[in-house]
């Protein structure tokens, strides 16, 4: 099953064929701070899993709590930052989870930096929750 994530004006586009390895829902401040919103929902897939970037993307690099940088690509007309890649591990390309705009996507199975999460966020149930990093 291919599904396609998308900035908001839709000039930058992944598709990826088949699940995400990892659906992670995150609470830390970077994340609040970049998504805008409680938490982001990151969607990690293999490379060998995309199809297609298309669009033109820049990059903001950022320090994730691990220490190592993840490179960020946002649209240059809207700003959204529809994908990452994490340097520690470069088979790996992670999605925003909400630029599938999908209700039907998989949900998390795990929900990192619950120590910043907003009380009202209700973690799922069967979704194991970390303070920190989800290991
Ligand atoms: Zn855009
Ligand atoms: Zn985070």
């Amino acid at each position: 099953m291919e599904r396609t994530a998308s900035c908001l004006c839709g000039d930058l586009r992944i598709t990826v064929d088949g699940d995400p390895a990892r659906v992670n829902m995150c609470s830390c401040t970077e994340c609040q701070r970049r998504s805008g919103s409680a938490f982001q929902i990151g969607t990690f897939f293999q490379e060998s899993q995309i199809k297609a970037i298309e669009g033109e993307s820049r990059i903001y690099t950022r320090t994730g709590g691990s220490g190592n940088a993840i490179d960020l690509h946002f649209c240059p007309t809207c700003g959204v930052s529809v994908y990452f890649r994490p340097a520690a591990r470069p088979s790996i390309v992670g999605i925003h989870g909400g630029c599938f705009a999908d209700p039907d996507f998989p949900a998390p199975n795990t929900a990192g930096w619950n120590k910043h999460k907003h009380d009202w966020v209700v973690i799922p149930d069967g979704t194991e929750g970390f303070d920190e990093n989800p290991q």
